[in-house]
């Protein structure tokens, strides 16, 4: 069913893609210790609000009922996504810490260079706008592929669910299992 919340996450996924290419070329240059911009680029800071306010409604809808502090509500979220989009995720949120604690370390005083300024928060970019790419793309699928587990007997089911809610029955296809 195609409906004004699937379009929208199609325009928020390429919001999103966009944001995450330039964040990752704003990275790499303040990697290479050069700030592309003179101030800190802060349209990129705004536009993850810009994606993530919608993204998080594609996410509601793919934890439908599971709430969000289910300690799989993530994976079940992620369920649309291909293999190597949940371990680049991880590996981003795993580098961004990592950069962030290099950034802290290596900031000297009140006033550090543009260039490591940008590199320290650029690294949160990436995840944000990954996040909100891969939250939108798995909503996308999910919409596309109809991919709400169910029972032998052809009832939906939570995701969360090991038995039917409505027949008992063993749950017999879970994307997240
Ligand atoms: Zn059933």
């Amino acid at each position: 069913m195609k409906t004004g919340k699937y379009l929208l996450a199609i325009v928020v996924m390429i919001v999103a893609a966009v944001g995450f290419i330039v964040s990752a070329v704003v990275h790499v240059a303040a990697l290479c210790g050069i700030a592309l911009f003179a101030e800190m680029p802060w349209f990129l800071h705004i536009g993850i609000f810009v994606v993530w306010l919608p993204a998080m409604l594609s996410y509601n809808a793919l934890v439908d009922g599971i709430g969000m502090n289910n300690k799989e509500s993530w994976r079940i979220a992620m369920r649309g996504c291909p293999q190597w989009m949940r371990y680049a995720y991880t590996g981003l949120f795993a580098y961004a810490i990592v950069n962030f604690l290099l950034f802290m370390l290596q900031s000297p005083g009140k006033h550090p260079a543009p260039a490591l300024v940008t590199r320290g928060f650029s690294g949160h970019w990436l995840v944000f706008y990954f996040a909100a790419f891969a939250i939108c793309y798995s909503y996308i699928r999910v919409q596309q592929h109809d991919q709400r587990p169910h029972c032998k007997n052809g009832h939906p089911a939570s995701p969360s669910a090991k038995f039917c809610q409505e027949c008992g029955a063993e749950i017999e296809y879970n994307p997240i299992r």
